[in-house]
């Protein structure tokens, strides 16, 4: 055997448990079409991985090499991302009275969104199983990750888009060589042309929790954050939940963790995780308040100016439930207006220019406060996923004054 620089073992379904190796390219389940989640080898890292390591380590998500599935350096394709900020928000935790209120902030990770993570492990495997084609139905971010790091790594990628995606996540898969096309309808209307265009291009399917690694990218997110705040975790996580990849992988860190038994206290206190999305597309949302075990239908109409988050029928709904509940945590909805108005008060009261996805956690937490479903004296931490220069459109500049140069030696402001 070479010397790996991952601990993966297998992968294993969480429908039905069966084992799929990892030496070769896997989506789902063939049985019963569950989610695959790659496994590691807890023993040998509980001997030769350990968190004193760390601080040596390069400042990306790749200094957990251990425990993501590239085996071989060469195949690493990286910009190096991850390891992003938790920042304070001071002024509007006053403002909300809470005593700690944080947020990761993904708005300044290479392509401009948390979508690098997932990507970025995605497409090395892919580079290492020796693929050559990719393709993906997109909202727009997962788009511009896949294509970036394609681009890197030498591999054909394919990104089917609805029509109305960010023009920003367009261009950036346009300027990074990718073949785009645009599909009139939702994202799950453009995940049909990439399952029915399979067999005729003989791609490789890159959507999320189909294909194994892009939630051991995102799953970075749970062990920074543990990181970050020094192996005690926060007491509320809000998460804005599209297909729930982040979600569903920072409770596999969590649970990663525990089992390296790296966590302060013995009896680590894992958090309550929290799924926030729009009213105008909230599946998941639905489905926990109805005690449903999964999603069973699309929801309908949906509509939603936080277009990451714009997923009528994500794929791992089960797990998705299932982690919320386990964590003693709930999902709430939140109107497309409080959205907009979120973006402009935590660039007004806190220098933080983010998307709307990341907005509608501050939305969220409102609500949250105001059930007291969430406590004053709790710790909470808000995930950005991404920055709001990739939504331009999205700010309306009003009662903006424009002079003439003449008027520069008299005029009033
Ligand atoms: C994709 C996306 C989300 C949703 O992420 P999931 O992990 O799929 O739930 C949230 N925010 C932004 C900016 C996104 O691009
Ligand atoms: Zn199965």
């Amino acid at each position: 055997m070479d010397e790996s620089l991952s601990f993966i073992v297998e992968l294993r379904c969480t429908g039905c448990g069966r084992a799929y190796d990892p030496n070769v390219a896997q989506t789902v389940c063939t049985y019963c079409f569950g989610t695959l989640f790659a496994s590691y080898d807890m023993e040998k890292a509980k001997q030769r991985f350990s968190k004193e390591l760390l601080p040596k380590r390069v400042a990306s998500l790749w200094r957990y090499r251990e425990m993501l599935p590239v085996r071989q350096e060469s195949n690493i394709v990286t910009l190096g991302e991850g390891f992003t900020p938790i920042t304070k928000i001071e002024s509007t935790r006053e403002r909300l009275g809470l005593k700690q209120l944080f947020v990761k902030d993904d708005g300044i990770i290479p392509t401009g969104t948390f979508k690098s993570r997932g990507m970025t492990v995605a497409i090395s495997k892919a580079k290492e199983l020796g693929i050559r084609k990719v393709a993906l139905a997109s909202a727009g971010n997962a788009g511009g990750a896949a294509a970036t790091y394609s681009a890197r790594a030498g591999i054909e990628c394919f990104v089917f888009m609805p029509n109305d995606a960010p023009e920003s996540t367009m261009k950036e898969c346009y300027q990074m060589g990718a073949h785009l096309y645009l599909v009139d309808g939702l994202i799950s209307d453009a995940a049909k042309f990439v399952i029915n265009g399979k067999e005729k291009s003989g791609w490789f399917e890159l959507s999320t929790l189909k294909e194994p690694y892009r939630v051991e990218g995102k799953k970075t997110m749970g062990y920074e954050i543990a990181e970050q705040f020094d192996w005690e975790l926060p007491d509320v996580i809000i998460y804005p939940t599209g297909g729930g990849t982040g979600l569903v992988g920072m409770w596999k860190a969590f649970n990663e963790l525990e089992q390296l038994g790296w966590f302060e206290t013995s009896e680590s206190k894992k958090p309550r995780m929290v799924s926030v999305q729009s009213t105008g597309c909230a599946p998941v949302v639905r489905a926990f308040h109805e005690g449903k075990k999964s999603i069973e239908q699309p929801f309908e109409n949906a509509r939603t100016i936080a277009g990451g988050i714009r997923v009528p029928f994500p794929y791992a709904s089960e797990q998705i439930l299932k982690v919320i509940r386990e964590s003693g945590g709930t999902a709430v909805d939140i109107e497309d207006s409080a959205i907009i108005k979120s973006m402009e008060m935590l660039g007004r009261d806190d220098g933080l220019y983010v998307c709307p996805e990341g907005a509608a956690t501050l939305a969220g937490l409102e609500k949250l406060i105001e059930d007291k479903w969430i406590e004053k004296s709790e710790k909470v931490l808000m995930y950005n996923t991404g920055t709001g220069l990739k939504y331009a459109e999205l700010v309306r500049l009003t009662k903006l004054k424009t002079f003439s140069k003449e008027e520069s030696s008299n005029f009033d402001l």
